[in-house]
């Protein structure tokens, strides 16, 4: 018997159409002899569709005039299935939430799957909307011994009130180069690198577009390893990525629109930096209770200091993007890898009946 997989992408965030284009890529390379496909997009307004007809191109889906019986509401989502299975079996076996950043990423959706009692695949709430927020992810990896940059935080209003007492609280403990970030935010969008003290009121302006919080980090220069994790209860290390930025730093254009980002796959590092790198990745996916996947991305210094930079619950996800790359080195490849979350998914559901 097919399993039911309802795609869920799109969404209310800046990664909308990284999402979107990782939903066409899955749904492309999925055995349709084993699957039953049902695509459900959620534009960037917020409203929720469904239909056949979101499965062509990022332009065909952007552009539909979508009509008023392709609407559908969130939580019709446990009957939705059922009109598209030729069994007449109710509802999706699996929800795959490909989506990135707010309302998606963050243990919202999740929530919601929770709710209606639908497995899904990835990380539940908790690790979601842990993994999203930069400040109680390093607070969390902290608690765990995980070696981090310095890195210091403000509310809006916080700094609105004072914004000297920011600034100054920064140049104190910090210094320049840093960083500044959106609390709850990916794929660069927002972050931008300061050296002296106008460049950081440019990127507090600028941060706080996106965000009520903001993360402010100590800029260091070294590489960037990345290394995927997979499994539930016993979860596995892909071999080491690099990412080699020809920008500044890795930022939203480097990462989607310029290309010129070459990544390096297995990493040329020494296997005792694997094995102390794949120790962390595995550590930062159990202290913030991860499930399925996540990809833990790594600082590592010249001097051969290693510090933990973020994990990401739901990493990109295209058959060119890391995380996919990454088990592709390690033997599974991308059919196989979505086949494999979705088996990790049921059985975290099968777990916790
Ligand atoms: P996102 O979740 O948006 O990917 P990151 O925290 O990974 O945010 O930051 C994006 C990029 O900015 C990193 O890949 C790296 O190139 C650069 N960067 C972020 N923080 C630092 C830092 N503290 N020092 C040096 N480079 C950094
Ligand atoms: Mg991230
Ligand atoms: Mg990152």
């Amino acid at each position: 018997m097919k399993t039911k997989l309802g795609l869920l992408y799109g969404g209310k965030s800046a990664e909308h159409d990284v999402s979107l284009q990782t939903a066409l890529a899955v749904i492309k390379a999925l055995d349709l002899e084993k699957f039953d496909i049902y695509p459900i997009y959620i534009t960037k307004e917020g409203a929720w569709v469904k239909g056949p007809q979101l499965t062509g191109t990022v332009e065909d889906v952007k552009s539909l005039r979508l009509s008023a019986e392709a609407a559908m509401s969130p939580l019709a989502m446990r009957s939705t299935g059922q009109d598209s299975k030729e069994d007449g079996d109710e509802g999706f076996d699996v929800i795959f939430p490909l989506l990135h950043g707010p309302n998606g990423e963050d243990g919202t959706v999740q929530g919601m799957l929770e709710l209606l009692n639908l497995p899904y695949v990835g990380n539940g709430v908790l690790a979601s909307s842990a993994g999203m927020d930069k400040v109680v992810m390093k607070n969390i990896f902290a608690q765990a011994g995980l070696p981090q940059v310095k890195y210091t935080w403000f509310i809006r209003s916080e700094w609105e009130t004072d914004k000297d007492r920011a600034y100054d609280k920064i140049e104190a403990e910090l210094g320049y180069p840093c960083f500044v970030k959106p609390a709850n935010l990916g794929s660069s969008v927002g972050i931008s690198k300061c050296v002296n003290r106008e460049e950081l009121a440019n990127a507090f302006v600028e941060a706080f577009l996106f965000d009520r919080k903001i993360i402010v980090e100590e800029g260091i220069v070294a590489r960037e390893i990345e290394i995927g994790v997979l499994g539930n209860d016993q979860p596995k290390c892909s071999v080491a990525g690099e990412i080699i930025a020809k920008k500044d730093f890795y930022d939203y254009k480097a990462k989607y629109e310029d290309g010129d980002t070459a990544m390096v796959i297995p990493a040329d590092i020494s296997e005792d930096d694997y094995q102390s790198l794949s120790e962390m990745a595995i550590s930062s996916f159990k202290s913030l209770d991860c499930s399925g996947l996540v990809r833990a991305d790594f600082f590592l210094t010249k001097e051969g200091k290693a510090y933990i930079n973020e994990v990401n619950t739901m990493p990109g996800f295209t058959p060119f993007s890391m995380f996919p790359l990454l088990w592709k080195h390690t033997g599974v490849e991308y059919p196989q890898l979505i086949e494999t979350l979705v088996n990790l998914a049921q059985e975290r559901y099968e777990e916790k009946q």
